[in-house]
């Protein structure tokens, strides 16, 4: 497979397709970004690297920041983490009220706002400094020390997050959060302010392509079993309500951040991140997923 040649066609067409969507201006620190920013990388398991655009700038991981907490957490716990956060796509809004109250506080998924905000609780029941520790883990994953986070975004998101607030209100009146509220929200907004490129971020997902394995060193992060189900996680509820259509055109496992990032996972052969920072109606990149969509009807690959 050229894959080369087809990321290279993928490039061209990219740039005949008219850009829609806006970046997150809810975060007022993102809506400052500029919006022309394009990059695409793959990272094969033969150890190849295809790309082309901004591939060495770093942006805001956001919601793909989702991804690494509940893989922390799940090394750590196992099965007790399904008591806590459900594992049924949502179909609705990242940051959306409504079934947390009928269904007493337990989150449809990992992957929306308030399952993360469970995930980090219970990571702040286990890990002694839970920002540096999950900081640590992501740069092992991407290979990569110099991965920071960026406090102006950080900061900015807690100012304004007036829904993550309510949410975690919400799920502590259920008795579904054991922590400080504050303590919980500002790990949370430390994960979604980290910034990576399209690099880090597709080397740091290999341990999805590779059945858990870190191919730096071949240490194993995750058993195969976790992994498959981390990966079934992100194909249907890395979307929001959006994972349906990211499933019927991609293909592909992934998880989407506010900060137009995108990253997906071909089990066994890539892992490809996108950033492009307008987001269509549902949060998520909207060029990003064109591309995507691309690679996967030119390689005529998914794992479909
Ligand atoms: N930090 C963002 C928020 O809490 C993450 C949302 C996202 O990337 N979908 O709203």
């Amino acid at each position: 497979m050229d894959y080369q040649k087809i990321i290279n066609e993928v490039s061209e067409e990219i740039k005949t397709i008219p850009q829609e969507g806006s970046v997150a201006d809810y975060i007022p620190e993102l809506a400052k970004i500029n919006p022309n920013q394009f990059a695409l990388h793959v990272q094969s398991l033969e150890n190849k690297c295809y790309s082309f655009g901004d591939i060495n700038q770093k942006f805001s991981i956001q919601s793909i920041s989702k991804v690494f907490a509940l893989t922390k957490a799940y090394m750590i716990h196992s099965g007790k983490l399904w008591t806590r956060v459900g594992v049924e796509p949502s179909g609705n809004p990242f940051n959306s009220l409504v079934q947390l109250e009928y269904e007493n506080g337990i989150p449809r998924n990992p992957f929306i706002n308030a399952g993360a905000l469970v995930i980090i609780d219970i990571l702040c029941d286990t890990l002694e400094n839970p920002k540096q520790e999950l900081l640590d883990f992501i740069r092992k994953l991407a290979g990569n020390e110099d991965i920071h986070f960026n406090k102006k975004v950080a900061e900015s998101e807690k100012r304004t997050g007036f829904k993550n607030a309510a949410q975690i209100n919400l799920m502590k009146s259920f008795g579904n959060i054991k922590n400080d509220i504050n303590e919980v929200l500002d790990v949370y907004y430390y994960l979604c302010s980290i910034e990576m490129s399209v690099v880090d971020l597709s080397k740091s997902f290999m341990i999805f392509v590779n059945h858990g394995i870190l191919m730096s060193d071949n240490t194993r992060i995750m058993n195969s079993s976790k992994t498959k189900r981390v990966n079934a996680l992100m194909q249907t509820c890395g979307f929001y309500d959006e994972a349906g259509e990211f499933s019927f055109k991609v293909g592909l496992p992934g998880k989407s951040g506010v900060g137009g990032g995108i990253v997906a996972v071909h089990p066994e052969k890539y892992a490809v991140a996108v950033w492009s920072p307008p987001l269509n109606k549902k949060g998520n990149s909207y060029l990003g997923m064109k591309a995507l969509e691309m690679l996967t009807t030119k390689t005529e690959l998914s794992i479909f």
